[in-house]
């Protein structure tokens, strides 16, 4: 097969092209690298089957030759980012995910698109089905990513039933691991960065409100499956285990060995107070369920984050 990754410079995009590359399949990737980067899937040079181009895809665009299958995972996902650029990402999920249904109604490809649990907003229940419709405020500030995805998973269903295009749309749910961006604002990454330079973790709000974390390699296996399934409705991919953020914060103390105090901040707006995925669906129809749970995936996800602090702290150096 050959297929297009959107956002391949990205933390998911990247591993999932690394997977599509494992599995012998041609990949490209497009990125315009305003929350990725180029190093990101530098490794992924050493396939002779892969390309990255520089592309916005909120723009019209176009891929010469054949294609088998457009996943489109170009978009910011940390609230941090999609908080500075919140009209990037309305676009890259509207216009984007236009254009990248556009472009697999044109080549007869599989289209599947990263969607979120933020479908799901401040859930009034719990824990979330695919069948449950959220509870979203539109105006808020988190609005501008649940409402582009809301409207993907609408434009995505539209292209299904009017085009006939074959769609796939993933539900994915707070997903770790090696290769995300050190100052990307997630918790994850946040705490796991305090903790290595004994700086206080940032706890917002009083820490109860609930996570359900999925280390990488178990969400692209979903993904994967997914892509290759017959399922056309959402599915929720995600590690049903239930943490709340101090139960986190715990963990990457107990796992780093940091001696790092917990610091209070104020919570911030719409911050969804508990979140679960419901992952019957993904267990029937793909025979997929997560392997790795939380305190594993941290340990596995630690000497990428230590390598890190020591490369910009050998680039801070050199500056000096
Ligand atoms: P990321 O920020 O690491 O990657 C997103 C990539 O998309 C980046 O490389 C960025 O440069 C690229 N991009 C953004 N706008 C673009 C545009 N207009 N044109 C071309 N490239 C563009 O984020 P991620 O965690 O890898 O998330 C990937 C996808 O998965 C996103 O669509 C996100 O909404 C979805 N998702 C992720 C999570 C998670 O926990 N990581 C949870 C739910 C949904
Ligand atoms: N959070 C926190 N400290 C941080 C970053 C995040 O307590 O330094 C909290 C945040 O308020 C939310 C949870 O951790 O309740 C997960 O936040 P993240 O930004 O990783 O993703 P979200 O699930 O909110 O999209």
């Amino acid at each position: 097969m050959r297929v297009l990754i959107t956002g391949a410079a990205g933390f998911l995009g990247s591993h999932l092209a690394e997977r599509f590359l494992r599995e012998g399949h041609e990949v490209v990737g497009v990125d315009n690298f305003i929350t990725g980067s180029r190093e990101n899937a530098e490794f992924l040079y050493g396939f002779d089957r892969f390309r990255l181009t520089e592309r916005d895809v909120s723009q019209p665009f176009f891929i010469q030759g054949e294609l088998d299958g457009v996943l489109h995972f170009a978009s910011p996902a940390s609230p941090v980012d999609y908080l500075e650029l919140p009209i990037q990402t309305l676009k890259v999920g509207s216009l984007g995910t236009h254009n990248a249904l556009g472009l697999a109604m044109a080549k007869g490809a599989r289209f599947l698109l990263a969607s979120t649990s933020e479908v799901y907003g401040d859930p009034q229940v719990h824990p979330q089905p695919e069948t449950y419709w959220g509870h979203v405020n539109p105006i808020g500030l988190r609005g501008v990513y649940d409402e582009a995805k809301r409207f993907a998973e609408a434009m995505t269903m539209a292209y299904h039933r009017y085009h006939g295009v074959e769609t796939r749309i993933v539900r994915i749910f707070n997903t770790y691991g090696p290769r995300m961006r050190p100052g990307d604002g997630r918790v994850v990454s946040n705490f796991i960065m305090q903790a290595l330079r004994g700086e206080p973790l940032t706890i917002y709000g009083n820490g109860s409100q609930t996570r359900s974390f999925c280390y990488v390699e178990d969400e692209i296996d979903g993904i994967y499956r997914l892509f290759h399934s017959e399922r056309r409705e959402p599915v929720n991919i995600g590690n049903p285990n239930e943490f709340t953020v101090r139960d986190l914060a715990d963990i990457v103390l107990e796992e780093t060995g940091s001696g790092s105090k917990v610091e209070p901040f104020p919570l911030p707006e719409d911050d969804p107070k508990v979140r679960r995925p419901d992952i019957t669906v993904a267990r029937d129809l793909l025979g997929w369920e997560p392997r790795i749970q939380l305190r594993e995936g941290i340990r596995r996800t630690l000497p990428y984050f230590r390598d890190e602090l020591e490369r910009h702290d050998a680039r801070a150096r050199t500056i000096q």
